[in-house]
């Protein structure tokens, strides 16, 4: 067995410890005489790991009493709309901060239900930055402000939670969540799709404040209410057992092998510094897409001299067993997504290659 550095957006690399033991639990878990993809999901088994989840990513993330912590199915994308059917009353304003794909994503889902406003863009330059927040056009009335915590297509970031006064704070943070430490009580409701930071796709993790929830309308289905799955414990119906299962062995992966949001904030800036020193000291043959003073640390975007050289670079890589280097069409040239579970050596083997890469062919 080969096991390339696989730099894939998402879904993406897992901790390898996660994975094996997962293998090993994966014909029987515990005493159970079955695995637990096996098992009812209101079962004593499963019970306890839904309830593991939900009490280790409160303590690794610090998620505050008064917020509920969901695991749903239907992935991101789902909860975009869901927002605004939940949250927002005919004819109520939602402002939105669009900094990349996502941002302009979640913009076109709550677009049907919602009277959208545009508070900031940076669609003009390119989304290479985010918008200073003094230059933000909130509305008074808002049901709620949505940012993209972290663009993983365009590769920039947010370097803090912006104040938006009394009016909810809903956050994407699909391709951030558990890199860093956070400030929960700063949002209304923060979301993201497992299939990078936390486990597998097919789950989502929704954190909401609970009074929020309770003033979802009620004439949606009932499993489109936020309050369903918070009366429920989001065991309302079936839920992503199997995925719900690997949230709770990363989250302890990352408490007890990594030792915490403060350790993998320090890793993770050290990664990032390795690729973006790259860029910067490669004299114009990398081009980073995202300006400097917004950088993801999860999503290291740029480019090459020409298409062609950009072709032939991957190529290179994947051959060198750096996999899934590709950058999404819309920005085009490289994209490297690392990832907590991406190790500093394969960060490391990454940036020794641009460096000969460009020596022997640039
Ligand atoms: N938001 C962000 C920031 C993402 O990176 C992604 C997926 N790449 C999505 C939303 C969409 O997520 P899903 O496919 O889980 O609906």
């Amino acid at each position: 067995m080969s096991r390339a550095y696989n730099f894939s957006a998402g879904p993406a690399a897992l901790p390898e410890p996660v994975l094996e033991q997962a293998q090993r639990e994966m014909l029987e878990f515990g005493g159970a005489g079955a695995s637990i993809v096996e098992l009812s999901h209101r079962g004593p088994e499963f019970m306890e790991v839904a309830a593991a989840a939900e009490r280790d990513l409160r303590a690794l993330v610090g998620i505050p009493d008064d917020y509920a912590v969901l695991f749903t199915s239907g992935g991101a994308t789902t909860q975009q709309a869901l927002m605004a059917l939940n949250f927002a009353s005919a004819g109520q304003p939602a402002d939105y901060v669009v900094t990349g794909h996502w941002g302009s994503t979640a913009l076109g889902q709550a677009a049907p239900y919602v009277d959208l406003r545009i508070a900031a863009s940076s669609e003009g330059e390119g989304f290479r930055s985010i918008p200073p927040r003094d230059a933000w056009r909130l509305s008074d009335d808002a049901a709620y402000v949505h940012i993209t915590a972290n663009e993983t297509i365009h590769g920039v970031e947010f370097r803090d939670t912006p104040d938006v006064g009394d009016v909810p704070l809903f956050a994407d943070f699909s391709s951030s969540i558990a890199s860093e430490p956070l400030d929960v009580s700063r949002y209304g409701m923060i979301y993201a799709g497992a299939q990078k930071n936390l486990g597998p796709s097919g789950v989502t993790l929704v954190v909401i404040r609970k009074d929020l929830a309770e003033r979802a309308a009620e004439s949606l289905p009932t499993m489109l209410q936020y309050r369903t799955h918070v009366k429920e414990n989001s065991l309302y119906n079936t839920p992503p057992t199997f995925g719900i299962y690997m949230i709770m062995l990363v989250t302890r992966w990352l408490e007890e092998t990594v030792g915490g949001l403060d350790k993998m904030v320090e890793l993770n800036a050290r990664k990032a510094k390795l690729l973006y020193d790259a860029i910067d000291q490669s004299g114009g043959f990398y081009r980073g897409h995202a300006q400097p003073a917004y950088r993801s640390k999860m999503n290291v975007t740029w480019r090459l001299p020409s298409e062609e050289a950009e072709a032939a670079f991957l190529s290179e890589a994947t051959k060198a067993g750096l996999a899934s280097l590709k950058g999404h069409r819309s920005v085009g040239g490289i994209r490297a997504s690392i990832y907590n579970a991406m190790s500093e050596e394969g960060v490391t083997a990454l940036r020794d290659f641009m460096v000969e890469y460009q020596r022997t062919k640039g």
